[in-house]
């Protein structure tokens, strides 16, 4: 029998860098392709659909919910974004491994659906440099840019749920060791990038600069905030 391809799960709070990382692996790496999400949001420019994202209205997006087209669906700073079965289903069972690009709360509802997909948390070196990061980008208003960094700090206390955490100090960097976790779970040898890459140690270099708090022996800590 031919081998599924597997899913890798990519979370990051917005800015971090995660859709860069995403895209040079699917350019570097064979096999791998990212499965297409449909959203509400306008199309940025440059987007095109059914290629960045199928953009749909809400009304559609809704039908689409309502007939359970969606392996996990969210919120996120106003719009709708929803990954399809459709999206993943047929490359996954032609042996294509698929890269999931979502916020937190999409990553956290495929964990309960998915045993098969893996899950990758992507950090900012410092909160400083992520604001930098969201305005330099320029795609978005001052408005939306705040709105995004209010969603952080939930987000970075998401990383508990993931199996492996990879800080983006240097780009190049962090796309190797992204590409260094999919090609481990390829071979089911993951020894050597659970011990380099697994949460545990982002969780205890990263946790006190970025607010986010050791699990205790119930689980991720609660009330965990990020400095002002
Ligand atoms: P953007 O509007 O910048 O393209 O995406 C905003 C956020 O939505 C990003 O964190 C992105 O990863 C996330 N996102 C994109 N597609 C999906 C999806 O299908 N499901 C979920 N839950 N989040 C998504």
């Amino acid at each position: 029998m031919s081998r599924r391809g597997l899913p890798f799960v990519v979370s990051a709070p917005s800015g971090t860098g995660k859709t860069t990382v995403c895209r040079a692996i699917v350019e570097r790496l064979p096999g791998i392709a990212f499965s297409v999400s449909h959203t509400t949001r306008l199309p940025r420019e440059g987007e095109v659909d059914g290629r960045h994202y199928h953009f749909v209205t809400r009304e559609r997006f809704d039908e689409l919910v309502s007939e359970g087209a969606f392996l996990e669906h969210a919120e996120y700073a106003g719009n709708a974004y929803g990954t399809s079965w459709e999206a993943i289903d047929t490359p996954l069972l032609e042996g294509q491994d698929l890269l999931l690009e979502v916020e937190v709360q999409g990553a956290a509802q495929i964990r309960e659906r998915r045993d098969d997909a893996r899950f990758v948390f992507l950090l900012p070196p410092s909160l400083a440099e992520l604001e930098q990061r969201l305005r330099s980008r320029g795609t978005d208003s001052d408005e939306a840019v705040a709105r995004r960094l209010a969603i952080v700090s939930q987000e970075l206390a998401a990383v508990h749920g993931f199996d492996y955490a990879v800080v983006n100090r240097d780009l190049e960097e962090a796309i190797a060791a992204v590409a260094a976790i999919i090609e481990a779970e390829r071979r089911g040898e993951t020894h050597a990038v659970e011990a380099r890459h697994g949460r545990a140690g982002v969780v205890a270099e990263w946790g006190e600069a970025l607010g986010i708090a050791p699990p205790g022996p119930d689980g991720p800590a609660s009330g965990a905030r990020l400095p002002s």
